[in-house]
């Protein structure tokens, strides 16, 4: 300000004394005039300039001038780079923002106070099949429409839905919730709930199940208890009771023992792959198991199975013993459960060009129908309920022989023809397996 007036008496003065010079006093007044207006003019523009600049949109460069002009320019300029600044800052954390909900597991969806879209990210097009682009403001009654959805946008809260991608073969159901924001707004967000669902039908289908596998034993012990306490019975026919009794209590017991090694299974760590069985040791109590089994079922029957062991190899699995154990030994059982009196079952050991080894038993039994073949694993599906019961089956072995086999990376095939005979196979990977002979084991991972 001091230059702006400084430069005014300057000009002045100079304009006084060029009047003096020329014309004494008039000249002096005159002087002081044109002055006046010269520094007037000039200062019209440079303001001009610095409008010029203004109306541009600030683009280019700040005129570059001193005094009053030069400094508001300067100024309005520094103000400027801090405002864009400020803009970038926002900008970058607004787009940091959407990223994150983008990556969001949930789908999110932005309302305005009318119900229409503002903003979703892509799990929430996913769920409800909305183009993110193409549906900015469309109203989200016209685009989910379910009646439980329009319920809970009415009343708010949350809801269940089924999922724009659902199918027979696919489920989809959504949990969604609403949350007022601002101005009448509201923020949708959206979960995938339908595994959670699937976990809990399965949680009721397996108490159920298993309710039912011990209510049948138990009205049976319970019927022969009363029998036993209200009526004089005689000794054979009590004997026979108490035979009957034990069946009944061994059949529970086994259900206990089956439904303990399948718990165990699921709630221990990993097998470990440094822990080494031999085929052999295994293949042996198979073996002996099988033996037991098949004289206890085809005792009184005239014939018996034609039980056929492959010599086990020269090799070592990696894994839990007592899991493998379990598994192998229910595929041979079942195999001499389901084969009649007279069958033949045949246990083989084959090393696959890949490096793999295949475990097989193959039956001459009834067989499985192609139909039940990809339910044989589910727990309790039974395919011949009469004779799982009667050969003392819980249901649950093939469930057993399916984690077992998930859990040491292996693979279970199923081959089965209706009336000719099944072959169960347990394949197990390169890297679990090593000779027993010197030769070093196969780096594991
Ligand atoms: P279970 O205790 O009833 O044998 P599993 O889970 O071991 O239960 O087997 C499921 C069903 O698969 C059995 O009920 C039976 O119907 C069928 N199954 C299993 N193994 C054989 C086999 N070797 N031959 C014919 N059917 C079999």
């Amino acid at each position: 300000m001091w230059l702006r007036f400084s430069s005014f008496f300057l000009f002045l003065l100079g304009g006084a004394g060029a009047g003096w010079f020329v014309a004494r006093w008039p000249g002096t007044s005159a002087g002081l005039l044109l002055a006046a207006l010269a520094w007037w003019l000039l200062d019209v523009l440079r303001a001009m300039r610095v409008l010029r600049w203004l109306r541009d949109g600030q683009t280019g460069e700040p005129p570059r001038m001193r005094g009053m002009w030069g400094e508001f320019s300067d100024r309005l300029r520094r103000q400027q780079r801090h405002h864009s600044q400020r803009v970038q800052d926002s900008d970058r954390r607004l787009a940091q923002f959407l990223q994150a909900i983008q990556a969001s597991s949930n789908g999110v969806v932005l309302l305005d106070a009318e119900g229409r879209i503002e903003w979703c990210n892509q799990m929430a097009a996913m769920h409800f099949g909305f183009d993110e682009e193409r549906d900015r403001r469309q109203l989200i009654g016209n685009l989910v429409r379910d009646p439980e959805f329009t319920a809970c946008y009415a009343q708010g809260g949350a809801a269940t839905l089924t999922g724009r991608g659902d199918s027979a073969g696919r489920p989809m159901r959504l949990a969604v919730r609403l949350h007022e924001y601002g101005e009448g707004k509201r923020l949708m967000l959206s979960n995938d709930v339908t595994a959670l669902e699937q976990a809990e039908a399965m949680r009721r289908d397996f108490v159920a199940n298993v309710s039912h596998e011990i209510r049948t034993p138990l009205t049976v012990l319970t019927g022969f208890v009363e029998t036993l306490q209200s009526l004089p019975l005689e000794e054979a026919e009590r004997a026979r009771y108490l035979e009957l009794m034990s069946q009944q209590a061994a059949r529970m017991q086994s259900l206990v023992h089956d439904l303990l090694t399948l718990s165990r299974i699921e709630g221990s760590p990993p097998p470990r792959k440094d822990e080494w069985t031999s085929a052999q040791e295994l293949a042996a109590l198979c073996a002996q198991e099988a033996g037991a089994l098949s004289s206890l079922l085809t005792a009184g029957q005239g014939a018996a199975h034609q039980l056929r062991f492959d010599p086990a190899p020269d090799m070592a699995v990696a894994g839990s013993r007592s899991e493998l154990q379990s598994a192998m030994s229910n595929l041979v059982s079942n195999a001499v459960r389901y084969t009649p009196a007279g069958g033949s079952i045949h246990v083989a050991w084959q090393g696959l060009p890949d490096g793999q080894l295949e475990f097989s038993v193959t039956d001459t039994g009834p067989g499985v129908a192609p139909e039940h073949l990809p339910r044989l694993t589910e727990r309790f599906y039974r395919v011949d309920r009469s004779r799982s019961r009667e050969t003392g089956g819980t249901g649950l072995g093939l469930a057993i022989v399916k984690h077992v086999v998930q859990r040491h990376a292996a693979e279970l095939r199923v081959q089965s023809t209706l009336g000719r005979g099944s072959r169960f196979a347990i394949v197990f990977p390169k890297q679990r397996l090593r000779r027993t002979s010197s030769e070093p084991a196969p780096a594991l991972q």
